[in-house]
C-alpha cells in the first residue's frame, strides 16, 4: 500500500496525547523518531502514570512505567514529557480531562496534536476505555485551547494564551490511514546510551512553560491524518496498553 506522505515540512511542534506510558511505543514513536531527527520538536502528554497496568503495587508500577517512558523518550529524541495524575483504568472523559489537555496545548503551543486512534474494535481486541476517553477529550481540548473563553482561568491566572492547533492527527491501522510516515530505515537514536539525556517529567503543578512559537491560526483545526502508517503494519495497540 502506498499512502500520500504526511506533509511534515509544514509543522515544527507536535504534542502527542495518550492515556498511558508505552502507548506511543506501539508504532507511533517510529514516526516521532523521524520527526525529531529532522528537527521537529515533539512533546508527550501522558494522562495517567499507568499505575494499574501490572499486578505490582500501583506506586511501584507507576515508577517503573514512567521510568520506561523517560527512557523511550530519550531513544526517539523527545525532550518534553508531561505525566498527569489522572487514574489509570478509570480515566473519565469530562471537563477535568479537557482542561488539563487544553493547558498543555496552551503551554507547549504545538502546530500538530497527535491523539489516539478512532478504532473501538482492533485486530487485537476491543480498545480500552481509557483510550476512548483520551481520544475524545484530546479532540475537544484541541478546540478548547483556541477559545479564550473556554477555561478562561488559564488565560487570566496562569499566564497562558489561547492557541490554535493547525493539524489534528490520529494514528490508525493501515486500512484506514489517509497519509503515511515512511519509517523504514529510520534510526531511533543517534546518541549512545551513555550520553542520552533523560527527559524531565513535569509534575502536574509545574510552572515553567516550554518555549513558545509564533504559529497561530484563526481557523479551527483540521484532521490531516487517520493513520501514522508503519510499513510493517504494527501501528496498533495491545498488551498492557
Ligand atoms: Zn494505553
Amino acid at each position: 500500500m502506498t499512502l500520500p506522505a504526511l506533509p511534515e515540512e509544514s509543522f515544527q511542534r507536535v504534542l502527542c496525547v495518550v492515556a498511558h506510558p508505552d502507548d506511543m511505543e506501539y508504532g507511533t514513536s517510529a514516526a516521532v523518531a523521524r520527526w525529531t531527527a529532522r528537527g521537529i520538536e515533539v512533546g508527550y502528554l501522558l494522562l495517567t502514570p499507568g499505575e494499574a497496568g501490572m499486578p505490582n503495587p500501583p506506586q511501584e508500577t507507576a515508577r517503573l512505567r514512567v521510568a520506561e517512558q523517560q527512557a523511550a523518550c530519550a531513544v526517539v529524541g523527545v525532550k518534553h514529557l508531561t505525566v498527569l495524575e489522572h487514574p489509570d483504568g478509570v480515566l473519565v472523559y469530562g471537563l477535568d480531562l479537557r482542561r488539563d489537555i487544553c493547558r498543555e496545548i496552551r503551554r507547549f503551543k504545538p502546530d500538530v496534536v497527535l491523539g489516539t486512534g478512532y478504532e473501538i474494535e482492533t485486530p487485537y481486541g476491543f480498545d480500552q476505555a481509557d483510550h476512548r476517553a483520551a481520544r475524545l477529550a484530546t479532540l475537544d481540548a484541541v478546540r478548547d485551547a483556541g477559545n479564550r473563553w473556554v477555561f478562561p482561568e488559564q488565560v487570566d491566572d496562569e499566564d497562558l494564551q489561547p492557541h490554535s492547533v493547525r493539524w489534528f492527527i490520529v494514528p490508525g491501522l493501515a486500512g484506514s490511514a489517509t497519509h503515511g510516515v515512511e519509517v523504514t530505515g529510520e534510526r531511533c537514536s543517534a546518541v549512545s546510551p551513555r550520553s542520552r539525556r533523560t527527559p524531565r517529567t513535569w509534575p502536574r503543578s509545574r510552572t515553567t512553560p516550554p518555549p513558545r512559537t509564533s504559529s497561530r491560526s484563526s481557523r479551527g483545526p483540521r484532521t490531516l491524518l487517520t493513520g501514522s502508517y508503519v510499513k510493517d503494519g504494527s501501528a496498533g495497540r495491545q498488551g498492557r496498553g
